[in-house]
């Protein structure tokens, strides 16, 4: 029954994304998904990842790494602040920009909460191709509740891992606040394929990343 319901959730979905000109698909399996993937990135193209929890639980950074990739990663372990934001800018200019996202609607929308703005900005403009990862529970029905899921899950959840004090990474639900550290700053909703970028939303029978 619910692979039913996810095969169905999901079809529709797709099919709104595709007429909103992406490049949508739907994989049972991480190792499908990793394979296509590598098809799509030329060989020697610079890579930027953005800041993704679904993308490194799939294990790509160190499957680019391995295979010769140049790879601007800014959460690898070590950076100074200075060299994370070097590697930031460096995904704007990038080839192929990998990514999850916060949210993508049943009216094939891609929704995101940025803190800092990089990673959706290098959604949107910049890289010739763009790789949206995302598990199926990302999937919401319109705009409304893709920005209750964002303040509800994925920012309480974000802030915990960042380790910041908020009152979200506190309670556990968004406070709407004014706080210097606040993690949501940026509202991005891509309606439609930006016209200068190739972009790929592939969307996996997973509960991964939040
Ligand atoms: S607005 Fe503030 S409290 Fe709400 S989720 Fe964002 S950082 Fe957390």
């Amino acid at each position: 029954m619910k692979e039913w319901f996810v095969k169905k959730l999901v079809e529709r979905t797709i099919k709104k994304l595709t007429e909103n000109g992406f490049k949508a698909s739907y994989f049972e399996d991480r190792n499908t998904l990793r394979e296509s993937v590598l098809s799509i990135i030329p060989p020697g193209a610079t890579i930027g990842v953005g800041g993704s929890v679904t993308v490194r639980e799939l294990g790509i950074v160190e499957i680019l790494n391995g295979r010769g990739f140049t790879v601007y990663d800014h959460w690898k372990e070590g950076l100074s602040n200075e060299e994370r934001a070097r590697i930031r800018k460096a995904h704007l200019t990038c080839q192929v920009f990998i990514t999850g996202t916060n949210a993508i609607t049943e009216d094939g929308e891609i929704v995101n909460i940025d803190g800092i703005g990089n990673r959706v900005a290098s959604m949107i403009y910049g890289p010739e191709t763009v790789i949206v990862i995302a598990g199926y529970k990302k999937i919401v029905k319109n705009l409304q509740s893709a920005i209750e899921r964002i303040k509800s899950i994925a920012a309480p959840m974000n802030a915990k891992r960042l380790n910041l004090t908020l009152p979200c990474s506190e309670y556990g639900y968004c406070t709407n606040c004014k706080s210097e550290k606040r993690i949501c700053r940026i509202l991005t909703v891509i309606q439609k394929r930006p016209p200068e970028t190739e972009m790929y939303i592939f969307i996996i029978n997973e509960d991964i990343g939040f």
